[in-house]
């Protein structure tokens, strides 16, 4: 373990480390950060409400749309030359969410990169190949940062240049690999096209940066013989470090000594008991350029508190479900893609790369699913295809209780994505 004491704290004597750091987070809202204060007093909350983190689920949520109206440093706590770091995120619909680090704040993060990557099993020895982008993504130079910190070699080749890539994985002899699931399943294919899995070194896989399904990461552990592991963060919260899975694979460890985290009912804002489905809502305790209270990742997820077999006592969050974003409402039915993809992933002939398309037709909601076949040979058997469309419709039916379109794509047709993939074409009301 990186930092053994905290990582193996007691339940309780972390309780008393969250209500400690919580308490100071707040005091610091109050003096330092007067866009929240507003907030929270516009919301009714004063700061003599707090006694104890008990209190927390009776204070306003913060969201994304709160860095859109305070862009670009409204939210921030620090004067400008105490930051020392600015991330972002995309932003392409609207203002980005600005991220600033102190220098305190940057060694924090590099300690809680440096635990996600120890937990997955990554030592000094290792070369790290970074396909994340790097830039004002959090991504890239938070895997750097805490690799580097671990005294890993790190070969930050960011995104793209597929062909440069996997020479450099062979020739630099690369160990680790750190990217978004949809890239890293891009790149192993590009390997096994290459027949180079035998020539190269990889053994651990840090993916990160969005969500996957379990079969997705299987895919790509066969594809590269590795292990695959998730981690988690979002740029607002201070980018990755706030969660990452150990070699048991039973979940992501949550920085709980950093981060304060609740589920939520999405529809409702109910805090929801230990082990139910809900919204994943983030306190951050330590941060000194931007504290935040109850942030809404809108990440569907769920957390349990039991003892891990790794010895590390904290709670740990299931891989993420989808975004409540990119939920689907389909005639009355809730739809994650990924509930649609680990349908997708099983199916002999077809390949992981798939588009959900929504439709209005009339006053009926319609999805079709568009899925490449891994072979165009199959295009030319009738009596296949419509087995294959058949199977893949009866499946999700038995999900979703919902009857889809599918439609068989010609193999390399449906679009791949360096960074986050973009898997819903939405075309109501457009
Ligand atoms: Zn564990």
């Amino acid at each position: 373990m990186w930092q053994p004491e905290l990582e193996t704290i007691t339940r309780d004597e972390l309780r008393m480390l969250q209500e400690e750091r919580f308490q100071r987070s707040w005091r610091h809202i109050w003096a330092d950060a007067p866009a929240q204060t507003k907030l929270l007093h516009d919301a009714g909350a004063e700061r003599g409400d707090i006694r104890s983190l008990d209190d927390v689920h009776k204070l306003p949520f913060t969201d994304k749309s709160v860095f859109t109206e305070h862009y670009p440093f409204g939210l921030f706590a620090v004067p400008p030359e105490a930051v020392v770091r600015l991330h972002s995120t995309s932003g392409t619909t609207s203002k980005p969410s600005m991220g600033g680090y102190t220098y305190t704040d940057m060694v924090h993060w590099k300690d809680l990169v440096a635990r996600v990557c120890v937990m997955a099993g990554v030592t000094k020895r290792d070369t790290a190949h970074i396909a994340f982008g790097f830039g004002m993504f959090t991504g890239g130079f938070g895997l750097n940062y805490g690799l580097e910190h671990m005294g890993v070699r790190v070969l930050p080749m960011g995104g793209g240049q597929t062909e440069k890539q996997l020479m450099m994985m062979r020739d630099m002899g690369s160990t680790v690999l750190v990217a978004t699931p949809s890239y890293a399943l891009y790149l192993s294919e590009a390997v096994r096209e290459a027949g180079i899995k035998e020539d190269l070194m990889l053994r651990v896989g840090l993916f990160g940066g969005e969500g996957h399904t379990q079969e997705m990461a299987e895919q790509i552990e066969r594809n590269l013989g590795i292990i695959a592991t998730s981690n988690y963060g979002l740029c607002e919260l201070g980018g990755p470090g706030i969660s990452g899975e150990c070699l048991l694979k039973t979940g992501m460890h949550i920085a709980e000594d950093h981060y304060f985290c609740e589920i939520i009912n999405p529809e409702t804002g109910a805090v929801l008991p230990e082990g139910e489905t809900g919204e994943l809502v983030v306190t951050p305790l330590t941060r000194e350029a931007l504290p935040l209270i109850r942030y809404r990742t809108k990440d569907i997820t769920k957390i349990t508190t039991e003892p891990c077999k790794c010895g590390r006592t904290h709670a740990r969050m299931s891989p993420t479900l989808g975004r409540s974003d990119d939920m689907l409402i389909i005639r009355g039915v809730n739809v994650y893609p990924s509930q649609i993809e680990s349908v997708l992933i099983r199916q002999e002939h077809i390949g992981p790369h798939y588009m959900l398309v929504v439709r209005r037709e009339g006053v009926m909601d319609t999805l079709e699913v568009q899925v490449e076949l891994t072979d165009g040979a199959v295009l030319d058997s009738f009596h296949l295809l419509e087995q294959i469309q058949n199977n893949i419709r009866e499946q999700i039916r038995n999900i979703l209780g919902l009857t889809v379109k599918v439609t068989l794509v010609a193999p390399q047709t449906v679009e791949r994505f360096m960074g986050k993939a973009k898997r819903i074409k939405d075309e109501r009301g457009m």
